[in-house]
C-alpha cells in the first residue's frame, strides 16, 4: 500500500455526495493503509499519551480534577498533540485535516478527556483561527496552542439548542463605540468550568448604539454576532456544573451574561455574521466527531472482546458461544466501515483543499462543506 498523504487528486468521483451515484476504487479512496510515515508516527504518539498519561488518572477526571485534566492538556500541548489546527506563526503545526482526525481518534481512550480535548481544539480554538483578527490571533492562539489557555464555544441558551438563530442573549455597543454591553444566558457549555476564552454568540443590530438606532442609520435588526469572552470579564460568570450521566469527567455549565462588558476589539468576525462562524464551525467539528467516536468504539470493543476472553460461564471463556462471537464480528464489521468511511470522506477534504492558501477562510469552508452529505 502506498504511505503517501493524500493520494487523491479531486476528480469527479471525489464531488460532494458522488459515493451515492459513483462506484470509485479503493485506489480512488483515502484509508488509513495510504497514511504518511509522519502520519503514523503522531497516530502513535497520541495513542501512547493517551494509555500512558491519561487513562491512569481516568478517576481523577472523572470526579472532575480540573487541575488534572489542565495538566494533560498542558502536556498533549508539549507532544504538538493540541496545535495540528494552528498556523505556524501562531506557534501551531498547520498541518492536514487527516493528521488533525487521526489525534481525535486516538486520544478517545477516555471519553470525558476527549470532550474535553475536542471541545478546546475544535470548537473553542477554531474560531479564532478562521475568523480573529490579527490581533486576536497574536493575542490568543499561541495561548491556546501551549494549553495556558482553555477554549470554549458558548451558542446554545435554553430556550435555544437545534434552532440556534433564536438566541435571546442581546449585545448592545456603547455610544462612544468602544464597548458591547451582553446580556443573556447561554447552556450546557462544555469546558466552561475550566475555559479561560469562550466564543460567546448574541443577537446585535449592526451600527446599532445603546437606544437601539445607529448615528449612522445602520440595520437595527438584530443578527447573530460572536464575541471572544474572557474568563474574568465584569458582568460574566460561570453557574454550576450539569453532572450528567456519561463523559461525567467533561464540564458543562450555563454562562450568566448580566450586563457583561465587552471590548469592542473583542468582536469576533462582523457584526451580524455570526451565524457563519457559529454553523462553518460546527460543520468542521463534525468529521473530527466521527473520528473520535470512532476511536471510542475501537476502545469499547477492545474491552468487550478481553472480557469475553477472561469471563467465564458453562466451563469455557464466554468468546466461545457464537452468539457472543456474533456480537463481536458486528462490532468488527461496524468499526472497519466507520474508520474507512471517516477517513475516505477526510481524505477527500484534504485533497481538495490542496493548494488553498490556510487564511482563505471562505475557500477552505465552501471546499469543506461540499463534504456535508458525507
Ligand atoms: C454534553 C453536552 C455538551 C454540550 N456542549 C455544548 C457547547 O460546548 N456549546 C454549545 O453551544 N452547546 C453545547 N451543547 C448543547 C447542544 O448543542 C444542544 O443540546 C443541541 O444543539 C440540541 O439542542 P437541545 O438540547 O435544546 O434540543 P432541542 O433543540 O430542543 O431538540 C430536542 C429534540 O428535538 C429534535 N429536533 C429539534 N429540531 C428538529 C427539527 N427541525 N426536525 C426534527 N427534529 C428536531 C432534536 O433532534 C432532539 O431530538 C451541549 C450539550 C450537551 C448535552
Amino acid at each position: 500500500m502506498a504511505t503517501m498523504t493524500a493520494p487523491l487528486t479531486p476528480t469527479k468521483h471525489a464531488v460532494g455526495g458522488a459515493f451515492l451515484v459513483v462506484d470509485a476504487t479503493a485506489a480512488e479512496c483515502f484509508f488509513p493503509e495510504d497514511f504518511s510515515e509522519e502520519q503514523r508516527q503522531i497516530a502513535k504518539t497520541a495513542a501512547e499519551f493517551a494509555t500512558n498519561e491519561i487513562l491512569p488518572v481516568s478517576d481523577a477526571i472523572e470526579a472532575k480534577d480540573f487541575a488534572v485534566t489542565r495538566r494533560l492538556i498542558r502536556e498533549a500541548s508539549a507532544l504538538g498533540l493540541t496545535s495540528v489546527d494552528i498556523p505556524e506563526e501562531y506557534g501551531g503545526l498547520e498541518m492536514d485535516k487527516v493528521t488533525s482526525a487521526i489525534v481525535a481518534e486516538n486520544i478517545a481512550k477516555q471519553g470525558s478527556f476527549s470532550v474535553i480535548f475536542s471541545a478546546h481544539v475544535g470548537i473553542g480554538t477554531l474560531p479564532i483561527v478562521w475568523y480573529g483578527t490579527a490581533a486576536q490571533k497574536q493575542k490568543y492562539l499561541p495561548k491556546l496552542a501551549t494549553g495556558e489557555y482553555v477554549g470554549a464555544y458558548a451558542l446554545s441558551e435554553s430556550t435555544s439548542g437545534s434552532d440556534a438563530l433564536n438566541a435571546r442573549t442581546r449585545a448592545v455597543l456603547d455610544a462612544d463605540g468602544k464597548t458591547y454591553t451582553l446580556n443573556g444566558e447561554k447552556m450546557w457549555i462544555t469546558n466552561a468550568g475550566m475555559a479561560d476564552i469562550f466564543t460567546v454568540f448574541a443577537k446585535c443590530a449592526a451600527g446599532a448604539g445603546k437606544d437601539g438606532a445607529g448615528e449612522d442609520g445602520g440595520d437595527k435588526e438584530e443578527k447573530l454576532t460572536a464575541f471572544l469572552v474572557e474568563k474574568g470579564t465584569p458582568g460574566f460568570s460561570v453557574g454550576h456544573e450539569e453532572h450528567k450521566l456519561g463523559i461525567r469527567g467533561s464540564s458543562t455549565c450555563p454562562l450568566i451574561l448580566a450586563d457583561c462588558r465587552v471590548p469592542a476589539e473583542n468582536l469576533l468576525g462582523e457584526v451580524g455574521k455570526g451565524h457563519r462562524i457559529a454553523f462553518n464551525i460546527l460543520n468542521i467539528g463534525r468529521y473530527k466527531l466521527g473520528a473520535a467516536a470512532m476511536g471510542a468504539a475501537k476502545g469499547a470493543f477492545n474491552h468487550g472482546l478481553q472480557y469475553s476472553k477472561e469471563r467465564r460461564a458453562f466451563d469455557r471463556p464466554i468468546c466461545e458461544f457464537g452468539l457472543v462471537q456474533e456480537m463481536l464480528a458486528d462490532c468488527a464489521a461496524g468499526i472497519f466501515a466507520g474508520e474507512a468511511l471517516c477517513y475516505r470522506t477526510i481524505g477527500m477534504i484534504d485533497a481538495a483543499l490542496k493548494g488553498v492558501a490556510g487564511d482563505d477562510t471562505a475557500e477552505i469552508q465552501k471546499r469543506i462543506e461540499e463534504y456535508a452529505v458525507e
